[in-house]
């Protein structure tokens, strides 16, 4: 069976004394114990976010890392960095990285080979832009991110990857992807895994959906087969709308 998860990804946001704020008000809620939950703060806030989180079962991820092993690369964060201090998990590929940042698939792939040879777990995102759905070409634009920064890996190694389809026509901007069309990229992305690898392996990976998920959309997003979760932006901010989504479940 494929891991429930729900994964905040704070972007850039929070501050120390915000962090503390939200997770207090996260601890106090009750959440669905057989639901992942993840916390991807940014770099400076990892280390005491994992402090306050101890005794939690949330797992604190990390928003990025660099492709390189380490040296001259400065304001870079390298992927034994991260594990040196506990975080085994790193989202690659987010549209915001691709887009702001020119990130490329052959960029990303380097980040997957990196990561994994720290071990690290990796959620690795996906996702068209608008242009490319209104043309119907949403599934040639997932193929090709698909195949060209994560098919390069063995089974063992894929079997360390959890899928985020984000359609970045939804993120942030409060457009959600109806669940009919998250199902049908899911089920899509899952049908590549299975030609690529094997069904038992696609079976069992987590495929998350992300953009403007909410507490009022989860239930219905996550009551679909192939829709494993959520990566959630704005509202993991707010520690009741990220409860309510996690125990939408
Ligand atoms: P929003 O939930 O704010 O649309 O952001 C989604 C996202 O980009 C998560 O990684």
């Amino acid at each position: 069976m494929r891991d429930k998860i729900v994964a905040g990804n704070w972007k850039m946001n929070n501050n120390l004394p915000e962090s503390i704020t939200l997770l207090e008000a996260l601890k106090k809620n009750e959440m669905h114990s057989e639901v992942k939950v993840m916390v991807a703060p940014s770099f400076p806030l990892l280390f005491p976010v994992k402090e306050m989180l101890k005794v939690s079962d949330i797992e604190v991820i990390a928003q990025n890392c660099n492709a390189h092993k380490q040296g001259a690369h400065t304001g870079e964060v390298a992927a034994s960095m991260l594990t040196s201090i506990g975080v085994k998990t790193v989202i690659i590929g987010h549209s915001e990285r691709r887009h702001l940042y020119n990130e490329s698939d052959d960029l990303l792939a380097e980040k997957v080979n990196t990561a994994l040879d720290e071990s690290m777990q990796i959620i690795f995102c996906v996702g068209e832009e608008l242009e490319a759905r209104k043309a119907n070409r949403q599934n040639e634009t997932i193929k090709s991110q698909l195949e060209n920064s994560l098919f390069h890996l063995n089974a063992e190694q894929m079997k360390k990857v959890i899928i985020a389809y984000e359609p970045v026509w939804a993120i942030g901007t409060g457009e959600t992807a109806t669940p009919e069309q998250a199902q049908e990229m899911h089920e899509f992305i899952r049908q590549q895994i299975t030609e690529r690898f094997d069904a038992d392996l696609s079976e069992n990976t987590s495929i998350l959906y992300g953009g403007s998920v909410k507490p009022n959309n989860a239930k219905e997003l996550f009551s679909k087969p192939d829709v494993d979760g959520g990566l959630i932006g704005g509202a993991s901010l707010k520690a009741d709308d990220f409860s309510a989504i996690i125990n939408a479940f």
